[in-house]
C-alpha cells in the first residue's frame, strides 16, 4: 500500500514551536495508521530547530522570501534544509501525497501568515510544501481529509 506523509505534530508529536502537538483525531487518519501507511516528519525537527523555539513566519519580498523568526533571526537555511530532508523522505517511500500542518511556515498548503507576526494569513504555501509540490507530490492539510482520501 501506498505511504501517505504526514505532519508529526499532527498525530500528536509535542514538536510544535510552543511545545505542543496538534492532534487531530479523524477515522481517516486513523485507518491510515492501522493499515501502516503514514510516515510522520517535522521538517523543522529534522533541520535541527529545537523544541520549543521561536515562532517564525515568512516574509515574502518582490520575487524572494525569507524565513524570519519573532526576533528577527534569518533561519531560512534551516526551513530550506528541512525541506530538503522531508523531500529525502518521499523520495525513498515514493510518497504521492502528503497531509500537511495547515497555515504553518514549513507545512502549510493554501495559506501562512503574513510575516507581521500579527495573526495575519495569505494565500501562500510553507517551505516545506513548496519543495513537495515542485516535486509532484500533492499536499492536502487537515481540514482536507475527505479530499485527501479521495485523491490517494
Ligand atoms: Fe508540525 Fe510542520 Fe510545524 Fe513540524 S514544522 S510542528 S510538522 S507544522
Amino acid at each position: 500500500m501506498t505511504k501517505i506523509l504526514i505532519s508529526s505534530c499532527l498525530l500528536g508529536e509535542p514538536v510544535r514551536y510552543n511545545g505542543t502537538g496538534a492532534t487531530t483525531i479523524d477515522p481517516i487518519i486513523l485507518q491510515w495508521q492501522q493499515e501502516d501507511r503514514l510516515i510522520p516528519v517535522c521538517p523543522e525537527i529534522l533541520a535541527g530547530l529545537s523544541t520549543p523555539r521561536l515562532s517564525a513566519e515568512i516574509q515574502i519580498t518582490n520575487n524572494d522570501q525569507e524565513v524570519l523568526d519573532i526576533m528577527g533571526n534569518n533561519i531560512t537555511d534551516l526551513f530550506v534544509l528541512g525541506a530538503q530532508k522531508t523531500l529525502e523522505l518521499v523520495k525513498q517511500y515514493n510518497i504521492k501525497m502528503a497531509i500537511m500542518k495547515a497555515r504553518s511556515p514549513s507545512c502549510g498548503n493554501l495559506q501562512i501568515y503574513d510575516g507581521s507576526f500579527s495573526n495575519k494569513l495569505i494565500a501562500g504555501t510553507g517551505v516545506t510544501t513548496s519543495l513537495l509540490l515542485e516535486h509532484g507530490c500533492k499536499v492536502f492539510n487537515e481540514e482536507q481529509l475527505q479530499q485527501a482520501k479521495q485523491f490517494i
